[in-house]
């Protein structure tokens, strides 16, 4: 056995005198190792062990003529290493060097020792200067760097190791490490000669250097090589197969993945919770209803016990397919609930637009004794704004506020999103303002919001203050162009296009040449609009194209109005939205031939209108009102209330624009339609059940036709109120006879 002789490396550790140790025995090993921790505890310094030996009274202690025996000291390190005793193990290693008694096993166990102590720098200068190397030295350094995050250095202690010095080449625990190593920097080059090393030295039969390799390419290549590797094993392997799993759902090579699983199902009895966690989130994914609830109903048969991470892979797989209700069954089925699943099951519902749900869901939680976290209370937040319910949404806000979660950047950005959507602009801008940081989803929020509200110039504004900050998005650039567009900002819009995004490195998307789209339109160059859309090579959706067909009707340019809905009834000739434009056009032309047409072809294919309807909250309760609705309790008031509010206005100039109406009918008859517009019976509910001057938030379905637009303008005036209507499109802000939009939307 080589003897070490490197007194100099820990001169940190001074041992003072002679003082050495002597065990007679194991059972005083025992005893002494005992009382050396004990006592350290009380001086916990490098020197300790020196210091306590000095210290002790022991006939054991022999200082002038000690020493450690080989075994002794070897289980001394075992212990040290198991309690974490660092100081101790210090004073070992300074020990053996001084005595001239460290050997190749015993720097090991140091290594060994460090490693565990987290003491990456003393296992390395250790194992630098030892004269002789093995696997496991090479090993348990390489493995303790790999450990704590750094590939890199584990790669670099294997390339300075010596190999002759190893018998018969790394073993198949150092191979491992290394594949692991090469998989986590993908270095390929490197993995691929592991590959080669494994396969002669026949260590490629060892189980783990297999997964090893897989989970190496499938980090590294494509997935084709894992599955090569994979294709050897021959029998079911619980750790190859959930590494090939997660290996094609990390490549989005869903279809792949389905095979191995297919090809695997007879082997469930083997998987593990990882197994069943991947293939919940892989039939999530690729939408495989047949599957998923086969694997299900598995693991309710085997009565796999439901660990929160099965549970809510379960819980996760039903709502990404869109079934709330077994989503929420599942839910209710999980042993272990915590705020986490409890958040997860809420924002599936909010995802699916059952806002409601998710509300009650936020009421439950709260009385089984959970308390919401940031993200529960951003859920809440949103679905809050899928309801338009500014009520709900204010009383969060003290909720958040009490429980000191205001504070918190996902809730500030909530908060400003769900007061945008409820038509409280200005307390969308309080929110943002007295936030006292902001990140790119606050920035972007922000400019979104002003957007959607018609105020262009200030979205504008935040747009620049948020370039000294932050790097504009995909979404930041779609919040600006539609801003451009408000303002008919032509050429600016196009710079952001053409020059500011590609600056940042933002390759434009459907999204922003939609918004394009309505620039043109908004400034009156239809015509540039649609050459645009004929010679740009983007794929272009039904969005863009009805862009370009409302502004045809608003501009009354039929005739490219014509073209342009018949091109998109051949993309999509059940699209209801055309079909209702191209009919309201044929109605403003007074068309009737062609407004019959329409409506003959859409009873044919059975394509039925959405009904027109309005809704408004007031104290806590949501009222809805359809077109031309008589069930509402305080029906005859609101008719009332309605028949009042057209004698005021018609003093101020109102003519009821009965080119709205698309019936067939007498002129009288067409006006009396129109009193009983969804909107305009919302609106006169909302004034006669708040105090004057409260404002008044309507929300609609679908556009809102261009007679209501007329009508609250003016009601806007003869009542003194605000009203926020938010239809289909854009929110609407009526206030003293101007509405936000300038009338186009
Ligand atoms: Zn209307
Ligand atoms: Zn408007």
């Amino acid at each position: 056995m080589r003897l070490m002789t490197y007194n100099s490396i820990y001169q940190k550790i001074k041992i003072s005198g002679n003082g050495c140790i002597l065990f007679s025995s194991d059972r005083a090993l025992n005893d002494q190792s005992r009382r050396l921790e004990s006592m350290t505890v009380h001086r916990p310094c490098a020197n300790g062990f020196a210091l306590l030996i000095h210290s002790m009274p022991s006939p054991l202690f022999q200082p002038a003529q000690a020493f450690v025996s080989r075994r002794n000291s070897l289980d001394l390190l075992k212990r040290f290493t198991e309690t974490r005793n660092l100081n101790l193990g210090k004073a070992i290693n300074a020990h053996l060097i001084r005595m001239f008694q460290l050997d190749l096993i015993q720097a090991n166990y140091l290594i060994n020792l460090y490693v565990k102590c987290g003491q990456l720098h003393l296992a390395r200068r250790l194992f630098d200067i030892m004269p002789e190397r093995n696997n496991v030295s090479g090993n348990a350094l390489m493995a303790g760097y790999f450990h704590a995050g750094f590939p890199l250095e584990a790669l670099d202690v294997f390339k300075s190791m010596d190999l002759s010095q190893l018998s018969c080449g790394p073993n198949e625990y150092m191979l491992t490490t290394l594949l692991a190593s090469c998989a986590e920097v993908r270095a390929l080059e490197e993995g691929q000669q592991c590959h080669e090393y494994a396969l002669k030295s026949g260590l490629v039969s060892h189980s783990y250097v297999r997964n090893a390799l897989l989970h190496m390419y499938s980090k590294c290549s494509g997935m084709e090589d894992a599955l090569q590797v994979f294709r050897t094993i021959p029998s079911f392997d619980i750790f190859a197969f959930n590494s090939i799993i997660n290996g094609f759902l990390e490549h989005g090579q869903l279809n792949y993945a389905m095979e191995v699983v297919s090809g695997m199902v007879k082997e469930v009895a083997w998987w593990d919770h990882v197994s069943y966690v991947a293939v919940l989130g892989l039939c999530a994914d690729s939408k495989d209803l047949n599957l998923g609830r086969q694997i299900h109903s598995q693991i309710l048969r085997r009565g796999v016990e439901f660990s929160v991470f099965v549970g809510s892979a379960i819980v996760d797989m039903y709502g990404k397919w869109g079934d709330v209700q077994s989503s929420r069954c599942a839910f209710d089925g999980l042993l272990n609930k915590n705020v986490v699943s409890w958040t997860a099951v809420m924002a599936i519902c909010t995802q699916n637009g059952c806002f409601e749900e998710a509300l009650k869901l936020f009421l439950e939680m709260e009385v089984v004794g959970f308390r919401p976290n940031e993200f529960t209370y951003a859920v809440a937040l949103n679905a809050c704004a899928g309801l338009s319910a500014l009520k709900n949404g204010d009383a969060l806000n003290a909720h958040a506020e009490i429980s000191g979660y205001k504070a918190h950047l996902t809730v500030g950005n909530a908060l400003i999103n769900m007061y945008s959507k409820s038509g409280s602009i200005d307390d969308a801008k309080r929110v943002f303002t007295s936030m006292p940081h902001h990140d790119i989803i606050s920035w972007n929020s922000i400019i979104t919001a002003y957007s959607h509200h018609g105020l262009a110039n200030e979205a504008l504004e935040a747009f620049h203050k948020m370039l000294k900050e932050e790097v504009p998005t995909y979404v930041t650039f779609i919040g600006v162009l539609s801003a451009c567009g408000h303002l008919g900002l032509v050429d600016e819009g196009f710079y952001y296009l053409n020059h500011l995004m590609r600056e940042v490195g933002i390759r434009p998307g459907v999204e922003h040449y939609t918004c394009i789209i309505g620039m043109l339109c908004r400034a009156g160059l239809l015509d540039e609009a649609d050459r645009f859309m004929r010679y740009t090579c983007v794929d272009w959706d039904i969005v863009a194209w009805r862009t370009l067909l409302s502004a045809c009707q608003v501009h009354r340019n039929y005739g490219l109005g014509q073209k342009v809905g018949e091109h998109i009834l051949k993309l999509d000739p059940d699209d209801v939205g055309t079909n209702i434009l191209l009919s309201n056009m044929y109605a403003k032309a007074h068309r009737w031939d062609g407004v019959v047409n329409i409506r003959k072809l859409m009873r044919e294919r059975d394509i039925k209108k959405e009904p027109g309807v309005s809704w408004i909250q007031v104290r806590n309760e949501t009222h809805v009102f359809a077109s031309e609705d008589k069930k509402h309790p305080w029906m005859s008031q609101i008719n009332e209330k309605v028949a009042e509010l057209i004698a005021q206005i018609k003093l101020i100039g109102y003519v009821p624009n009965i080119g709205s109406v698309l019936h067939d009918v007498e002129d009288e008859q067409k006006e009396e339609y129109l009193r009983y517009h969804s909107e305009k019976l919302a609106i006169a509910f909302g004034l006669i059940c708040t105090p004057p001057g409260a404002p008044i938030h309507v929300m609609k379905n679908l556009r809102m036709c261009d007679d209501c637009h007329i009508a609250t303008k003016l009601i806007s005036v003869v009542t003194n109120r605000k009203i926020i209507v938010r239809d289909a499109n854009r929110f609407h802000c009526f206030e003293s006879g101007i509405c936000s939009c300038d009338d186009y939307w």
